[in-house]
This record gives C-alpha cells, sequence and structure tokens, in this order.
C-alpha cells in the first residue's frame, strides 16, 4: 500500500462536504486529514479586507466541521488550514460558486437561485445514444462576433435571447442551432477556469481547459463576475434556454488535471493528495498541461462523482465530455455514469480515450479506447474516424478518403467506420485498430475546437483544388458522418465552412488563446454558404427520418448493412432498402442496381423529403454521395 492508499483505508469518508446553506444554519464540512487546525472565515463580499467573523472548526477522523446559525446565502467564505505549523488560507474546493475569480467561495441556498419556471425546465429525451446529434459550442464564440445582433455578447446571458439575427435578417442563435437539427450542445469548459482574468474588460479569450473550481460557472461568462450568485442564475437561465428549444447540454468537463498543481486549492486543502506523481516524487504529467488528477483515490473519485452528479441535479446539464479521459480510472467512470444514471437516465456520457502523455496508473485500469470494452455506455471519440476521412490531424497535408486518399484500401477503412467500427465485419481491417462492439461507443467526427477546422484542412490538403471542389468535399464528408452508424459530431460552423484564418496567411491549428477574430463564429457565414448549411440540415433530417441509420446493436449491424465496391475506393452503402453511394473520385460512378429509387441526397441537396423519383441506376457525381430509398416490389 502506497501513503495515499493508507490514507484512503484510515480516513476515507462518505458525507457531505462543502457549504451546506438553509434559512436557519450552514453547516460546513472539509476533508483534510494532514491539518492540526481549521476554522472558516465568513466575508461580507468577494473583495473585503477582513472576515466578519472566524469560526473555529472541530475534526472527526480527518473531517473538519462546523456549523453557523442564521441565513448566510451570499455570504463569502474561505477555509485556513493549518498543516505542518503553516497556515493555508483556501477556497472550498465544493465551493458552489465564489466572486471573482474565484478566490472566496459563496455560501448558496441553491434553492434560491433557480429562474422562474426551471422546475419545468427537463432533461431532453435520448433513447438510444445513436440518436444523438452533438454540436461543439464555445461560450464565447457563439455571440461575440458583430455580425450577430446579440446584446449579451460573449456572455451565458446570449443563449437566452431571442429573435436574433445576421445582417442578412437570418436566424441565428438557439433558434438557428434548432433547426439545424442537433439534439445537445456540446459546450467548452464553462466551470470556473483561470486563464481568462474575469476582473478585465479587456477582451479575452481562451477554451478554458484549466480549472480551478469545479463546481461553479466561470465568471467571466457572468454579467456580474463579482456577485457569485449572478453566474449560477445566469448559467441555469441558459440551460433552461436550450431545453425550451427542446435541445439538450453537454459540458465539458475537465477533471484530468488543474490550471496550476502547487498551491491549488486542492493541494492546499490535502497537499500531494489528488495529484499523480512520478516514482521520483515529481509531479505526472499525463494531461501535458503540467499535472494530472489521481481520480483512484478514494476522496478524489467522491469528488468527481459529487462534482458530476451536482451539475446534474442542480444545473440539469443533460451530458457530459470527459477531457483526456484515457488519465481517469475505469472504477471512477463506472460509479458516476451509474449514479448519473440514478439522477437522468437520458444522461449522454463520451469522451476522449487517450491522454496528453505518460501516466503512472497502469494503463488497464484507465478509460483508453482500448479498454472502451470496460466502460459500456461510454462514448469515445473516433480519431479513426477524423484521421481516416480527411488524414492525419498531425500532418497538416496529410489526405484521406475524401481529400486524394481513396482507393481500395482507405474504401475498406471507411465501410468499417460506416459500420461504428465493430468487430467481425466482413471487412478488411486490422484487429487491433478495432476498440468497440457497441455502435453507441464511437463518436464520429472529422472536426472539433482542436486542429485545422474540416474546410482549412481540406484547403491545406488539397493545394491544386478550386473552391467549388473543396465546397464538394466537404459534403461528402459530411453526408459520411451523418450516414454513419454511431454519434454524429460536428464543431459548430462546420456546416457554414468555419475557418480560422491567420493574419499572416496559413491556418490556426491550435487556437486555445486566439483572439475573437479566428475563434468568433461568424453569422454572416449563414448568408454566404447558405446552399451548404442547408445540406448539412437536410443530412440531420435524414438521419432523424431512416432508423436504419441510427442502429443501436452490432448484430442488427452486421446484419443487415452491406457494401459494394464501384471501383477505385468509391462505394455503395446499403441498407434494407436504402443505398448510399459514396464517390470520392473525381470521375462519376454508377451503382449498377437498376430500380425506382426516392432520391433524398444528391451532390446538392440533401432532404428528408424526396428530392426527386429515379428509374434505372444510381450516379453519384464526382467527391458527392447520392442517398436513395429503393421501392420495394
Ligand atoms: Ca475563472
Amino acid at each position: 500500500m502506497n501513503i495515499y492508499e493508507k490514507m484512503d483505508k484510515k480516513y476515507a469518508y462518505d458525507g457531505a462536504l462543502g457549504a451546506i446553506c438553509t434559512r436557519e444554519k450552514t453547516e460546513f464540512a472539509v476533508w483534510s486529514p494532514y491539518a492540526e487546525g481549521a476554522s472558516v472565515n465568513l466575508y461580507r463580499d468577494s473583495v473585503c479586507e477582513k472576515p466578519y467573523n472566524t469560526v473555529e472548526m472541530r475534526s472527526e477522523n480527518g473531517v473538519w466541521k462546523t456549523e453557523v446559525s442564521g441565513d448566510l446565502h451570499g455570504v463569502y467564505y474561505t477555509y485556513s488550514l493549518t498543516i505542518g505549523g503553516k497556515v493555508n488560507e483556501t477556497i472550498d474546493i465544493y465551493a458552489q460558486s465564489a466572486g471573482a475569480n474565484g478566490i472566496r467561495g459563496m455560501v448558496a441556498d441553491m434553492s434560491h437561485t433557480n429562474p422562474k419556471g426551471w422546475e419545468k425546465s427537463e432533461y431532453v429525451k435520448l433513447n438510444s445514444y445513436t440518436d444523438a446529434v452533438l454540436y461543439e459550442l464555445h461560450i464565447r464564440d457563439f455571440s461575440i462576433d458583430k455580425s450577430g445582433s446579440f446584446k449579451h455578447r460573449g456572455k451565458f446571458a446570449a443563449f437566452t435571447e431571442n429573435g436574433v439575427t445576421n445582417a442578412n435578417g437570418d436566424k441565428i442563435g438557439l433558434d438557428y442551432i434548432k433547426e439545424l437539427g442537433v439534439t445537445h450542445i456540446h459546450l467548452l469548459p464553462s466551470f470556473d477556469y483561470g486563464s481568462v482574468d474575469e476582473t478585465d474588460d479587456k477582451p479575452q479569450f481562451n477554451w478554458g481547459y484549466d480549472p480551478v473550481n469545479y463546481n461553479m460557472p466561470e465568471g467571466s461568462y457572468s454579467s456580474d463576475a463579482s456577485d457569485g450568485l449572478t453566474r449560477v442564475t445566469e448559467f441555469k437561465e441558459m440551460v433552461q434556454a436550450a431545453h425550451n428549444h427542446g435541445l439538450g447540454i453537454v459540458m465539458d468537463v475537465v477533471y484530468n488535471h488543474t490550471y496550476f498543481a502547487k498551491g491549488s486549492p486542492f493541494d492546499k486543502t490535502v497537499p500531494g493528495y489528488y495529484y499523480r506523481h512520478k516514482k521520483n516524487g515529481i509531479l505526472s504529467d499525463g494531461s501535458a498541461c503540467g499535472n494530472e488528477f489521481a481520480s483512484e483515490r478514494a476522496m478524489a473519485r467522491k469528488f468527481i462523482c459529487d462534482s458530476l452528479c451536482m451539475w446534474a441535479k442542480e444545473y440539469k446539464v443533460d451530458g457530459f465530455r470527459f477531457d483526456l479521459m484515457g488519465l481517469i480510472d475505469v472504477e471512477t467512470l463506472n460509479l458516476c455514469a451509474k449514479k448519473l444514471r440514478e439522477i437522468n437516465p437520458n444522461v449522454i456520457l463520451y469522451g476522449e480515450g487517450w491522454t496528453g502523455g505518460a501516466c503512472p496508473l497502469d494503463e488497464n485500469l484507465r478509460a483508453m479506447k482500448k479498454n472502451a470494452v470496460k466502460v459500456p455506455n461510454i462514448a469515445m471519440f473516433s480519431d479513426d474516424f477524423r484521421d481516416g476521412l480527411k488524414g492525419s490531424v498531425f500532418i497538416a497535408k496529410d489526405t484521406g478518403y475524401v481529400n486524394g486518399g481513396a482507393n481500395s484500401e482507405s474504401a475498406e477503412l471507411v465501410k468499417s467506420l460506416l459500420c461504428g467500427g465493430l468487430k467481425n465485419l466482413d471487412i478488411k481491417r486490422d484487429a487491433d485498430e478495432i476498440w468497440t462492439d457497441d455502435p453507441g461507443q464511437t463518436v464520429n467526427y472529422v472536426e472539433a475546437h482542436d486542429n485545422l477546422t474540416l474546410f482549412d484542412k481540406l484547403h491545406v490538403s488539397c493545394p491544386k483544388s478550386d473552391e467549388k471542389t473543396l465546397i464538394a468535399i466537404d459534403k461528402l464528408t459530411a453526408a459520411l458522418i451523418f450516414l454513419a452508424q454511431g454519434i454524429p459530431f460536428i464543431q459548430a460552423g462546420q456546416e457554414m465552412l468555419r475557418s480560422k484564418p491567420l493574419p499572416d496567411g496559413g491556418f490556426d491549428e491550435n487556437s486555445y488563446k486566439s483572439p475573437d477574430a479566428v475563434n468568433s463564429i461568424k453569422w454572416n457565414k449563414i448568408a454566404e454558404n447558405k446552399d451548404i448549411v442547408d445540406y448539412y440540415r437536410g443530412l440531420i433530417a435524414i438521419r432523424r427520418k431512416f432508423p436504419q441509420l441510427r442502429l443501436r446493436s452490432a448484430d442488427e449491424i452486421r446484419e443487415r448493412v452491406k457494401f459494394e465496391d464501384i471501383g477505385g475506393g468509391a462505394l455503395a452503402m446499403c441498407i434494407d432498402g436504402l443505398v448510399a453511394v459514396f464517390n470520392p473520385t473525381n470521375k462519376s460512378v454508377t451503382f449498377k442496381k437498376p430500380g425506382n429509387y426516392d432520391v433524398y441526397a444528391d451532390e446538392r441537396n440533401a432532404s428528408d423529403k424526396p428530392l426527386r423519383r429515379h428509374s434505372g441506376n444510381l450516379v453519384a457525381e464526382p467527391h458527392s454521395v447520392i442517398f436513395a430509398e429503393r421501392e420495394t416490389v
């Protein structure tokens, strides 16, 4: 047993932690077994110099507790923990809110933070993960650009605005996202992170993968970062607005590391305990962000679990996306999944089944892609799909199936990807590349916040192609995403040819702190690229119309999804009477199976209503798909 295992054995605690506030009293409890003494400091606001009261706490086997009578709702607090003779003043790692920059916690009776009608706000229904259509969005990007008529630019509150438009008068905002047909908005980190100074109004941008306080919304997205209650209510209003549109909210959660380790609230509360170390005692860095959170330790596991359940219950968040999930142990994730499903059986969970570097915890215990079977019902991003379709993200000019790499070999890979990458398909693919046998476990995507956008990647990897061809390839790629078995995922704006151009030429492939000019959603692009937006919308509608595109079990897929090679990498996928002919080549191809077809998608349009009736063989134009339903006789 290492020291932390011994600590867990002796001190692990299963009760409530944090500040539990009612009208009559507040109970404070903090787990800090190394502490020799502890007190809670109460402050009138988040910046005043001195506490108005300091109350001693008593230890019950490492849990320091006290009770303060009266209504403390809205009071700020910190703990002073004496460890090794030194006093650490720290925010509570369980604090539900804070003032600017998350320095002091706030005591909050959360029942007083609910917007009007909150009790009627309901989680979105999700019968199967394969019914989800995910849309990844950064809160600031959504509303900061002047092309949108938002009043609350860059804030949670922008999501509550109705009737917003671009300069062309097109609907934007949540109304637009709803009409696109997606089921969930996946928000980039929106808990309290550290890289943006909440007290400074100058434009600042960060993706937010630098957690400070996990259990409260980020202050810079609030209309008043200094008041802890505002961010809580505004976050709930955002969720409520999404639910009113029938859209779910997925939070990107970053439990794999914190902004900094030394001097962090976790480190001040229980030095060393919450982080993994190498054999030589220095912090391990499997996140490539300086440290990694030790999810396998009892109180770290409890923390992650409590935190997720709090977001699901208190804020009615519909799902979670785990950043660098390969650093989190499977036991923790399975426990969290179980508890979350008790709160909301429709919750959706997925994450990155990889790490950012070497990790000291046994790989067999971690939620890596190769261990997908150990975390059933937690989906993982398919980098096979991402790179197979358009080339590696690590080599800008590298190509895949759609952008110049089509041949009989890449066609085999694409067949496998169209089937959700399952085992035992009648398809030539290396067995070690297969990591799941559940279509609900693969998130199919080609573009996310990381790396080049799809359209930028096509520009870089096909320098000789004209704009018209690149758009055709973009649409073909979209068809592969939405007609594939699994869970489709796009980055916000992908449907309007989102681009992140650098001021001096080229494209930004790591825009984590790039200015708004690079990152923001340019809403006028809806008008400029109307055909493409309509095409994505049509593909999503097709996916929602035909349950055959959303099969729920591996056996059904193995039985019903069939392929025919057409040559040059082109292929036909048949599911019952549905036929999709994917043509990545620069010549038209014919699928020789004459019949009467209702055509739903071709090189120009896509819709859930038939575009036309067609008799004879199906022909797919260069760099395009044709998708049709065959009349059964
Ligand atoms: Ca912050």
